[in-house]
């Protein structure tokens, strides 16, 4: 959109210099085209009359047509309500009101029909609508065709008349105005082909929508367009980094052969075969790899990039691979030397606490090549780790590092950028992962191994307490350890400390004979490996913690995870730590500890893990329940500038969206021919305009 859509809105009529100011500030819209795309965000469907039987929790304001049968006063002082029993021929409801109770009560008399408008909630076993907007039912009225839109505005617009029906009647005019000059953005085959409605026409519907089945296309149009372009400029990122950076080919599968017939420990699971075969194809290809590898917290990823690093050592190079924290850098030092060691490979770690004359070392073998494999933490990044010649760098729990610290890992190997592999135990929904990591290809390990037993999940209160030191007793004496997690308050380090120092004592207490450890975030780091290392080595019992244990750490013989305030953490947080437990042998448990009164999101999320150990389904409610704004890594991302489109419930036209990019690119990549120039143009407006996208990569 250009010209016209420049135009400022004080310009319009009915805005003028005062209005724009306010709109600027309050909604940081500034021109024609910005308000243009101020689209509302519901509608209120005055066409259709909902029968009682059809509400439910997640409607917002509904029509229903129903008849008064009893009114009636119920409860004293400022308790004191109107109550109208309706019914319907499907139901019975409830419409109440709290004040104006006198003047509401004579326009209610039993036996007459009304419209009721409002949002229902439910109320014990009935639904209930307080305060509707109501009206006698007439001819006029069943009939009418009204579906207005509602916009986001703020108190000060309010105030200058600019509520949803204000900002509706300068809409009225701007589009008017801009109609002519709205061009489409899509190729027609793309419209045909997805059966989309054109863009003016969308525009207009909208804004001022004639039909429900109209705005349902106008909205799809819009949502799959904003996706459309999204997508585009992921896919032409990728393809321009491919084409601009050579990858060492890694093609050697000896040691591999080797390792697989003489020492592997297991048999792969499919998914993990799946997926390395995918990174070899990529490693083989002279291309330089960048791959996301998502696998469940347990599904093996620590085997996959063994096996990884076996090809790149195999075709003559060196493979690293960073941990955010030094607990879990040691932890993946621990794992993979075992096999390292049964291949005769050198691997090292290097962090913060490693001497120096350890690292002069580690360095000089660096150089040599004599050190194939080096672990580490942020350390590694360090301009004075030279590499021989890395050909592949492993970056593990991808969220927890900037961009700007994978760009160093780039740069350690001269003449060809290593092959990356980003590896994240977060589940990601795909839709979001086709967004955050548009740009990088994505392998799923979306199997366990065999034999594990699913941990069970249950919700206990807090009242139930002795019965859970109980079990967790029992539990102790058959051998087993167990963790109690207490959440981290992020506005205060003293009240995190006194809680969780709080449970320490009364686990102490409740738990006399054995040993205990405790790690919280105000410990050293040397103290915080101290007591980890105690608990792994089966010194101690009981494990009481803040969030530190959180990722990574592996303590097979662990079988209950206790969560103290459950109702606190995050869905992704709660199955992270979920994930600690369940790594051996036996039958695992998650409890998840939380006061009776709980906000509606915190019943979902504490329901959710009871019903499910799929992190996949679990990142799904999350999404679904917080937006793509407040998960991690999207703010630099630019999926929360979507306007219109929502990754969380709109995957459908997501993936619509992406195949259709995907295909266009397929046929015209530098958006050259023709019938494309309406997007090249677009891609190009939007570049001026848009987020930097390289930070996504
Ligand atoms: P994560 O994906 O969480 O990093 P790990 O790599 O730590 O998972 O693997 C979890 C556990 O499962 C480890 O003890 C590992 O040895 C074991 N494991 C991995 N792959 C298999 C397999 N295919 N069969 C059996 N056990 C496996
Ligand atoms: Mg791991």
């Amino acid at each position: 959109m250009s010209g016209i859509f420049d135009t400022k809105i004080e310009f319009l009529k009915g805005v003028g210099p005062q209005r724009a100011a306010l709109l600027n500030k309050e909604l940081n819209i500034f021109t024609y085209g910005e308000l243009i795309q101020h689209y509302p965000f519901r509608y209120e469907d005055r066409t259709r009359f909902f029968k009682i039987r059809e509400l439910s929790s997640d409607l917002e304001n509904v029509q229903i047509v129903a008849k008064i049968q009893k009114v009636e006063l119920i409860g004293v002082g400022n308790k004191r309500r109107l109550v109208a029993h309706v019914a319907d021929e499907t139901g019975e409801m409830e419409m109440t009101w709290f004040k104006g109770i006198q003047w509401v009560q004579k326009k209610l008399p039993t036996g007459a029909i009304y419209i009721f408008f409002g949002k229902p909630a439910r109320y014990g076993s009935k639904w209930s609508i307080a305060h509707p907007e109501m009206e006698p039912i007439s001819a006029a009225n069943e009939q009418r065709n009204n579906f207005q839109p509602v916009y986001s505005t703020t108190e000060k617009l309010r105030a200058r008349f600019l509520d949803s029906r204000g900002i509706s009647k300068i809409m009225e005019v701007l589009v008017q105005a801009c109609f002519p000059h709205i061009h489409e953005t899509l190729p027609q085959e793309i419209l045909h082909q997805y059966q989309l409605i054109g863009k003016q026409e969308a525009i207009r519907q909208i804004h001022f929508p004639s039909k429900p089945d109209l705005l349902h296309r106008a909205r799809k149009r819009l949502k799959f367009e904003e996706f459309f372009f999204l997508q585009l400029r992921l896919l032409m990122l990728k393809v321009t980094r491919t084409e601009k950076f050579k990858g060492q080919s890694l093609g050697n599968t000896e040691l591999l052969t080797e390792f697989y017939q003489n020492h592997i420990p297991f048999e792969l699971t499919n998914a993990q075969k799946r997926v390395i075969r995918e990174a070899f194809a990529d490693m083989k290809s002279g291309k330089q790899m960048n791959r996301l590898i998502q696998g469940d917290v347990g599904s093996g990823k620590t085997m996959v990039a063994f096996i990884c690093m076996l090809i790149a050592i195999s075709s003559g190079a060196q493979a690293c691979l960073m941990a955010p924290t030094e607990i879990l850098a040691n932890q993946h030092y621990e794992g993979l030397k075992e096999y390292a060691d049964m291949m005769g490979l050198e691997i090292e770690i290097l962090t913060g606490s490693v001497k120096k004359s350890k690292r002069k070392v580690i360095h000089e073998k660096l150089l040599s090549g004599e050190l194939k494999i080096l672990i580490g933490t942020h350390a590694l990044l360090e301009d004075v780790v030279q590499f021989q010649n890395l050909g592949l760098a492993i970056v593990d729990e991808q969220h927890r590092f900037g961009v700007a610290q994978r760009a160093k890992l780039w740069a350690k190997n001269e003449e060809f950028i290593p092959h990356v592999l980003v590896m994240t135990a977060t589940p990601i929904p795909r839709t979001l992962a086709m967004t955050l990591y548009g740009d990088l290809d994505v392998s799923v390990i979306d199997e366990l191994p065999a034999g594990r037993k699913p941990i069970q999940t249950v919700h206990r209160y807090d009242k139930d307490r002795l019965k859970v030191f109980g079990f967790i007793n029992e539990e102790i004496k058959k051998g087993r350890q167990v963790y109690i997690v207490y959440p981290l308050i992020e506005e205060s380090e003293t009240l995190d400390l006194k809680n969780v120092m709080d449970g320490f004592e009364s686990i102490s207490r409740a738990f006399p004979n054995y040993p205990i450890s405790i790690v919280n975030g105000s410990m050293k780091a040397e103290a915080k490996d101290y007591e980890m290392q105690r608990f792994v080595k089966g010194e101690t019992k009981i494990m009481v913690a803040t969030t530190v244990i959180e990722v990574g750490v592996n303590v097979p013989n662990a079988s209950v995870m206790v969560i103290e305030n459950a109702e606190r953490f995050g869905l992704s947080q709660l199955h992270q730590l979920r994930g600690r437990v369940g790594r051996g042998a036996e039958q695992s448990y998650c409890i998840l500890m939380s006061k009776y009164e709980l906000s509606k999101e915190g019943r979902v999320r504490l329901e959710t893990m009871v019903r499910t150990n799929d992190g996949f389904e679990i990142a799904d409610v999350d999404l679904k329940l917080r937006g793509p704004g407040d998960l991690m890594g999207t703010q630099q991302s630019g999926v929360t500038d979507l306007l219109i489109a929502d990754l969380g419930k709109d995957a459908p036209i997501l993936t619509l969206a992406r195949d259709a990019a995907q295909q266009l690119l397929a046929q015209d990549p530098t958006l050259s021919l023709p019938e494309n120039a309406p997007v090249l143009r677009q891609v190009k407006q939007q570049k001026k305009t848009a987020v930097n996208w390289s930070r996504i990569s």
